[in-house]
């Protein structure tokens, strides 16, 4: 298991070093914001947890997670920080963050959560994506809401699958292009538009909540309904 760790206090990058390699992880540190986007960027999916800081140098924490959870979705990510304001909480879960430590920690109850989050990246890899009433699965590759089937169509997959592996994410369509054509694609063609359409057919249905929202000007997302009492 490789994990890294961001972080730019030399006392607390050291601690956790030995705390984590006496457990048998392997470790990298980064020093600032700067140097985790670099090392991610290196090490991808060799990568199998990090540790980030929020107050960086140069390039603050919330800024590294956005661009980790757009690569490495799949990288689980524990905010390990000194802020302990509840908006802050909020927001860093909300970006996707695995888990949040608040410092001073309990070095035995950061290990219980990184094998938490270490377990719920093993489960959701193998098997299915969960949006709101919207599955994936992943290996039989069959898609359903709220207990109906819906059929797809193989592009119309790729990009329930982007848009479901960013929930709450706004992508642009220059971001769909690229991941789901995945070739130079006529940046002025209305591809995007015309699957987002298609979906949107598909995953409609009489008393199910619109799920796929359009955001002038910059894109698309895809929101999990609020459940009954949650609004
Ligand atoms: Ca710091």
């Amino acid at each position: 298991m490789r994990v890294l760790i961001v972080e730019d206090d030399e006392r607390i990058a050291s601690f956790l070093t030995k705390g984590l390699k006496a457990e048998g992880y392997a470790t990298l540190v980064a020093r600032d914001g700067y140097e985790a986007l670099a090392v991610s960027e290196a090490e991808g999916e060799a990568l199998d947890l990090v540790l980030l800081d929020l107050g960086l140098p140069r390039i603050d924490g919330r800024v590294v997670l956005r661009s980790l959870r757009d690569r490495l979705p799949a990288l689980p990510v524990i905010i390990l920080t000194a802020r302990d304001d509840v908006e802050s909480k909020v927001q860093g879960l909300d970006s996707g963050a695995a888990d949040y430590v608040t410092k001073p920690f309990h070095f035995e109850e950061l290990l219980a959560r990184i094998r938490a989050s270490l377990r719920a990246r093993d489960q959701t890899a193998s098997s299915v994506l969960v949006v709101g009433d919207l599955q994936l699965d992943l290996v039989t590759k069959v898609a359903w809401r709220d207990g109906r089937r819906i059929d797809l169509a193989p592009r119309e997959w790729a990009l329930l699958e982007l848009l479901m592996r960013h929930p709450h994410q706004v992508l642009s369509r220059a971001q769909i292009l690229d991941r789901v054509w995945e070739y130079d694609f006529d940046p002025g063609s209305n591809i995007v538009d015309v699957y987002v359409g298609y979906l949107r057919r598909k995953l409609n249905a009489p008393g199910c909540a619109p799920l796929l929202q359009t955001v002038r000007g910059a894109g698309y997302r895809l929101l999990p309904p609020e459940g009954p009492g949650e609004g």
